[in-house]
């Protein structure tokens, strides 16, 4: 099923809420599109009204679908609204399957087209929408967000923090080349904007072209070790990778960019054993040490160079599509 979206958001951050507007041309024969909006405008399949229940906007027809609609602000998905330093700041959440909080979706794992119209106050980021992306990987944010360096973005308040900024910058770019090099697949899209917001549920989330980072992980890059800014900011950089240009189980996704991570970090601090973390510290990617731990398994079992000839055939081979265990483990096999 071939999926292409037109959204055009209005953002007033002093709003109650924002209008999204979805076109959205598909074919194929699903029987419903999701949508959880406040308020329905309206919802057209080829021209006529379609009913929606609160939750699914039924189809009975290939074609295209127009819905104008009403969203609320939320904290945990769709457009979360949040205030920092007198200012008011807007991002998406919509991982994993929070898009239709936002905008009309249909089957939400689907690689889709994406033409993105962000009306709103101060600075807007998006994701790269140059290569079909699944709906739950397109992130948004507006706001009176500063630049504080080369593809780096923060709040005004963080504004002052230029020289961890840069670092961020400096390492972001030394990751992309090292993978870029080891994988021998360049860098999927023509950007990576790195914004760090206020309260951001999760540590980080890398969409296509622009990674949110919480605002805690800039704290950190000022007060604690090497080994940790460049472990967390290379995960991050090799989801572009593992997650966006190839998709597949999370368990998988995860390992994948964590080992990545650790040979990024084993590169770019040499003298650092990045694969003995300090015992008891707070390390973000812990819980994937059992997925790491596979990999590593897989590494001791064919040697590190077939292990990432592996990888390159993955990586080449499913660019732009989701290919999971069963194909991974194929490439092993090769
Ligand atoms: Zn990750």
């Amino acid at each position: 099923m071939t999926i292409s979206y037109d959204i055009t958001w209005d953002l007033d951050p002093t709003a109650r809420g924002f209008r999204g507007r979805t076109a959205v041309r598909f074919c194929g024969t699903p029987s419903h599109a999701q949508l959880a909006a406040s308020h329905l405008r309206h919802a057209r399949l080829n021209g006529r009204d379609v009913p929606w229940d609160g939750a699914r906007v039924a189809l009975d027809a290939a074609g295209e679908l127009e819905v104008d609609a009403d969203f609320a602000w939320a904290d945990d998905r769709g457009f979360r609204r949040v205030r920092a330093d007198g200012a008011t700041y807007l991002y998406t959440l919509q991982y994993p399957d929070r898009a239709p909080w936002s905008f009309c979706a249909l089957d939400q794992r689907a690689r889709s087209e994406f033409a993105l119209t962000v009306n709103a106050p101060g600075l807007v980021l998006a994701s790269s929408t140059e290569t079909p992306i699944a709906p739950y990987a397109l992130a948004a944010a507006a706001g009176p967000w500063e630049q504080v360096a080369e593809q780096v973005y923060a709040t005004g308040s963080r504004a002052a923090q230029r020289p961890d900024g840069e670092a961020v910058s400096r390492r972001v770019r030394e990751a992309i080349a090292f993978f870029e090099d080891l994988l021998e697949v360049p860098f999927p899209y023509g950007k990576c904007e790195a914004l760090f917001v206020p309260d951001l549920p999760h540590l980080a989330f890398s969409s296509p072209g622009l990674i949110l980072f919480d605002d805690a992980v800039l704290d950190a890059l000022a007060t604690r070790e090497p080994l940790y800014a460049t472990t967390v900011l290379s995960h991050e950089v090799a989801h572009a990778w593992s997650g966006n240009l190839v998709d597949a189980e999370p368990w998988l996704v995860e390992a994948l960019a964590t080992y990545l991570s650790r040979l990024a970090t084993e590169h770019l601090l040499p003298g650092t054993d990045p694969w003995q973390l300090p015992p008891n510290a707070p390390w973000p990617d812990r819980p994937y040490a059992p997925h790491l731990a596979r990999v590593r398994a897989m590494e001791d079992a064919l040697g590190r160079p077939a292990l990432l000839r592996a990888l390159r055939t993955y990586f080449r081979r499913y660019a732009h599509t989701d290919a999971g265990w069963a194909e991974f483990k194929a490439c092993l096999r090769e």
